[in-house]
C-alpha cells in the first residue's frame, strides 16, 4: 500500500461524513446539483490569513497572488483580508477588476506582457513589475500616449535560489526579471523618465517548507534590495520579498515552521541598514493562503477489479485536479492527501486506486493506497485543491469541462 499525503486540519467527520464550513459534503453536493465540485472553505481561509498575520512583522504587508485561486468569491473574500493583490495576466486583471478590487492594489508580475495588456494597467494605476529594459521602455511610452504616469517596479533576477522549493524563480539563467547587475541602471533610467517609481519584486521560488530556507532567501532578498537601491541611488519606496510558502501535500511533509520565519524577518526589520528605513514590504502568497482550504468532491461512478487490483472510477480527474495526479510539475508521483468523503471516518479496509474518467493512463488521484471499502455513488475527497486546481488544469480535455465551484 502506497502511502497518502496528510489530510490539512479542519476538516471534521460529522457522522461518518467529512464536513467543510459546517456541513457535510452531501449537502454542498446537493445543492450544486452535481459533482464534481470544489468547495473552499471562508473560515479556513480567514484562519489562514490570521495564523500568518500574527506570525509576521506588523510592516510586512500581505499579498495574494491570484493565479493560485481566481475565483470570483474568493477574491471578493481576500479584498477584505489582504493588502495587495499580484496579477500575471490581462485576463487577472479583468477578473479583479470585475471583482471590484481597487488598481492601486493590483501589481502586475510575468514575462511576455502584450502592448494591450500594458495599457489596461498603465490606464488603470497598476504597479508593472517590469521583466527587462524593453518592457520598461514600452510601458513609458504606452504612459505618454494614454498621459497617464506608469507606476514601475523592477523584477529582479536574484543570483540566489530558495532552496528546496518545488519551483525555482531565481539564479542564474531566467526568462523572469532582470539580471540583478542591470537594475540600478534601469531604476534610474525610470526615475529620470518621470513614471512613479514603486521599487522591486525580488521573487526566488515557490512551495518551500523549510522555513529555515525561507527565512535566509528573505534575508537574502533585503540585502540585495539595500545593495540595488544604493546602486541606484533614490530612496526605494516599496520591495516584494517574493512568497515561497508551500503546504504539505504529500507524506512526510510538515508545514511551515511560520514562527521562525516571523521572528527572523523581524530580527532584519529591526535593523534595516538607511536605504531602507523608509521602504513599505510585502510578500506574495497563493497556495499558502487558499490551497488548502479547498476539498474537491468526486462521485465514484464505477467499481473495479483488474488483474486483482481495485480501481474506484470517478467522475472527475486530471482536467480539474492535475497536479493531485502527478503531471504538474512533480517527477515522481506521489499521492496527494485523499479520503472517501462519505466513509470518513472508516476504518482501512482494502488498497484501491482512485481513477478519473479520462482515457489516459495519467489520471490517478490515488495510487494503490489504503481505504475503507467504496462503492458506486461515495464520494472522494482530494484535499489540497484549493490552489492550482481548478485554474491550472486542462477543464477542455476530452470535452469535460469546468467543475462546480462554491466558497462555503
Ligand atoms: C506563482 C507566483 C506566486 C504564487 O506562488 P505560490 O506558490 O502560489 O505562493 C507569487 N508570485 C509570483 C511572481 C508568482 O509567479
Amino acid at each position: 500500500m502506497k502511502p497518502l499525503g496528510p489530510i490539512p486540519p479542519g476538516f471534521p467527520a460529522v457522522n461518518g461524513i467529512l464536513s467543510v464550513g459546517g456541513r457535510p459534503v452531501t449537502e454542498w453536493v446537493e445543492q450544486a446539483g452535481d459533482t464534481p465540485l470544489f468547495l473552499y472553505s471562508a473560515d479556513l481561509i480567514r484562519a489562514r490569513v490570521a495564523q500568518l498575520r500574527d506570525a509576521m512583522p506588523e510592516r510586512l504587508a500581505l499579498h495574494y497572488a491570484v493565479k493560485a485561486n481566481p475565483f470570483d468569491p474568493v477574491l471578493k473574500l481576500f479584498a477584505e483580508l489582504v493588502d495587495g493583490f499580484d496579477i500575471a495576466s490581462g485576463g487577472e486583471l479583468a477578473v479583479v477588476q470585475r471583482a471590484g478590487i481597487d488598481a492601486s492594489r493590483v501589481s502586475f508580475a510575468g514575462p511576455g506582457k502584450r502592448d494591450r495588456e500594458l495599457e489596461a494597467a498603465i490606464a488603470a494605476g497598476v504597479t508593472l513589475n517590469c521583466e527587462s529594459e524593453a518592457e520598461v521602455r514600452r510601458a513609458l511610452g504606452i504612459g505618454d500616449v494614454l498621459g497617464c504616469t506608469p507606476r514601475l517596479a523592477i523584477r529582479v533576477n536574484p543570483s540566489f535560489d530558495l532552496k528546496g522549493s518545488g519551483m525555482k524563480m531565481g539564479g542564474g539563467a531566467k526568462p523572469f526579471g532582470l539580471d540583478a547587475d542591470r537594475v540600478p541602471a534601469l531604476a534610474r533610467e525610470i526615475v529620470g523618465a518621470g513614471a512613479e517609481w514603486r521599487g522591486f519584486h525580488i521573487f526566488a521560488g515557490s512551495q518551500a517548507l523549510d522555513a529555515e530556507a525561507i527565512a535566509e532567501t528573505q534575508e537574502q532578498a533585503l540585502e540585495l534590495a539595500a545593495q540595488l537601491a544604493r546602486q541606484t541611488g533614490a530612496s526605494l519606496p516599496h520591495c516584494n520579498l517574493g512568497g515561497g510558502m508551500g503546504i504539505p501535500y504529500f507524506p512526510g511533509d510538515k508545514p511551515v515552521d511560520l514562527a521562525l520565519v516571523g521572528e527572523r524577518l523581524g530580527q532584519r526589520f529591526a535593523a534595516l541598514p538607511d536605504e531602507l528605513h523608509e521602504t513599505g514590504f510585502c510578500i506574495e502568497l497563493g497556495r499558502y493562503l487558499v490551497g488548502e482550504a479547498g476539498v474537491y468532491v468526486t462521485r465514484i461512478v464505477d467499481r473495479k477489479v483488474s488483474h486483482g487490483e481495485v480501481f474506484l472510477v470517478t467522475d472527475g480527474g486530471l482536467h480539474h485536479q492535475l497536479a493531485a495526479s502527478g503531471n504538474f510539475g512533480t517527477v515522481v508521483r506521489r499521492n496527494y492527501p485523499v479520503a472517501i468523503a462519505t466513509r470518513y471516518d472508516a476504518a482501512v479496509e482494502e488498497e484501491a486506486s482512485v481513477v478519473g474518467c479520462l482515457c489516459t493512463p495519467l489520471d490517478r488521484l490515488a495510487d494503490k493506497a489504503g481505504f475503507p471499502r467504496a462503492d458506486v455513488d461515495d464520494l472522494v475527497a482530494v484535499f489540497c485543491a484549493g490552489a492550482y486546481g481548478a485554474s491550472a488544469s486542462p477543464a477542455a480535455f476530452l470535452g469535460q469541462g469546468a467543475a462546480a465551484e462554491v466558497l462555503v
